[in-house]
């Protein structure tokens, strides 16, 4: 057998688990999600047509996310196959190994412009950068793009590179994945002081929970006081986090449901609509 069919039969186990886990495991999912942080990559279009994809989040009572891909297409295809979930945007990769060269391609800004032509993207992202690199010209160009266009960025970075992104981008919205993952949380509220167009997406987000999935004092304080300024994400940037989906989202609401209600409002979808209207 060959290694991709192999990885479909996995992919395809994978989900019939997480369809079976999810019935057995009651989880409240009355109320929607508009997730920050979804991906629609090559990898799994086969295994998970379009269709297929869109109704995982339905059932998962996602009705918005943010879609990103590898390559770009699979935005496309899931904005098409539903365009009132699917807010599509561009990730500057044209293949898997451009994911770590785009950042100096001299072509980039054509690549941008021919993909933003063919469906309304909202924002570039998400794209992966980390320290010096993100102070490149092909990187001033999508930031200027993403200035006359009105879009956002959601960049994957360290803090070095978000301090290098931010200060090129301070009247532009944006979107730090995985909120740096373990910078301190003394560290963002400096920077969400500093900085108004700033949002945390909180998707794999460190040091949240505690063992028993309780948000830590220090996180619990830092969501309401900066209530406006989060969104989640389940991140589905490898197939068996699709297959998870209905355990991810579930984890998503067990910690919002913590958090007084107008807060978990604001944090599961309140932000994310203000920040890209219909
Ligand atoms: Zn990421």
């Amino acid at each position: 057998m060959n290694t991709y069919s192999s990885m479909k039969r996995l992919v395809l186990f994978f989900i019939l688990i997480a369809t079976v886990c999810s019935t057995a495991i009651a989880v409240d999912t009355s109320y929607s999600i508009h997730d920050g942080h979804i991906h629609y990559d090559q990898d799994v279009w086969e295994t998970l047509p379009p269709a297929d994809a869109i109704s995982m989040l339905k059932q998962q009572n996602i009705k918005r996310a943010l879609v990103s891909a590898t390559p770009a297409e699979g935005a496309e295809m899931l904005y098409r196959a539903d365009p009132e979930i699917v807010i599509p945007m561009l990730r500057p990769y044209k293949s898997w190994r451009h994911r770590y060269l785009w950042f100096n391609d001299p072509d980039l800004e054509t690549f941008l412009l021919e993909h933003l032509a063919r469906v309304p993207y909202r924002g570039f992202g998400e794209f992966h950068v980390f320290g010096e690199d993100a102070d490149s010209i092909p990187m001033e160009e999508m930031i200027e793009l993403a200035r006359q266009r009105k879009l956002a960025l959601h960049p994957h970075t360290n803090l070095e590179g978000m301090r290098i992104i931010l200060e090129k981008s301070p009247d532009i919205n944006v979107l730090w994945a995985h909120g740096g993952f373990n910078v301190p949380v003394a560290t963002l509220r400096e920077l969400l002081d500093t900085y108004p167009k700033l949002y945390i997406e909180l998707s794999l987000r460190e040091g949240m929970l505690d063992d028993e999935q309780r948000l830590t004092p220090e996180w619990k304080q830092f969501l309401v006081d900066y209530r406006t300024r989060f969104l989640v994400g389940m991140d589905t940037y490898k197939p068996s986090r699709w297959a998870d989906l209905p355990e991810i989202a579930a984890e998503t609401r067990g910690w919002l449901a913590q958090l007084p209600e107008g807060v978990a409002a604001d944090i599961s979808r309140n932000n994310l609509d203000r920040l890209f209207p219909r």
